[in-house]
């Protein structure tokens, strides 16, 4: 199991606005450990997003931040890319976390919390084209 690449699932799908996250394996313990599939899922209210028939934590790990990545707007509200070779916001694992390529501050969430995708597509919907950079200019300038 690589650490790192669960740590940085799970801190991801917090800031994805999930109400839970869970990883773990079908089968009971005495099974033997190749029949064993690992899966993680991120938990919204009323829906789950899951990956799952994997052959350790570390690929269920992965294949749930990919599942979490494509096809979402990143706070830039250009869409989210793990490829250079796909047009972008490109994010990448950095140590313990999935990094954007882009410097727009976070979107805040207001009301509804955690898990509720309506309030999440909500506030998505009021950040401006490019995203909140100038909120993260008065930011820095503040940290002076
Ligand atoms: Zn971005």
């Amino acid at each position: 199991m690589n650490d790192d690449i669960v740590i940085a699932c799970a801190n991801l799908v917090d800031r994805a606005g999930a109400a839970g996250f869970e990883i773990g394996h079908t089968g009971d313990d005495d099974e033997p450990a190749e029949d064993v599939q690992w899966y993680a899922f991120a938990a919204y209210r009323g829906a789950r997003v899951i990956s799952d028939g994997h052959r350790s934590p570390t690929a269920a790990a992965l294949g749930l931040a990919e599942r979490l990545l494509a096809g979402a707007m990143c706070r830039c509200t250009q869409p989210v890319t793990v490829s250079d070779s796909r047009p972008g916001c490109r994010w990448r694992l950095v140590g313990q976390r999935w990094e954007p390529s882009c410097d727009a501050a976070p979107v805040t969430v207001s009301g509804g919390g955690r898990g509720d995708m309506a309030a999440i597509q909500h506030a998505m919907a009021q950040v401006p084209p490019g995203g909140n950079r100038a909120a993260r200019r008065a930011a820095k300038r503040r940290r002076r």
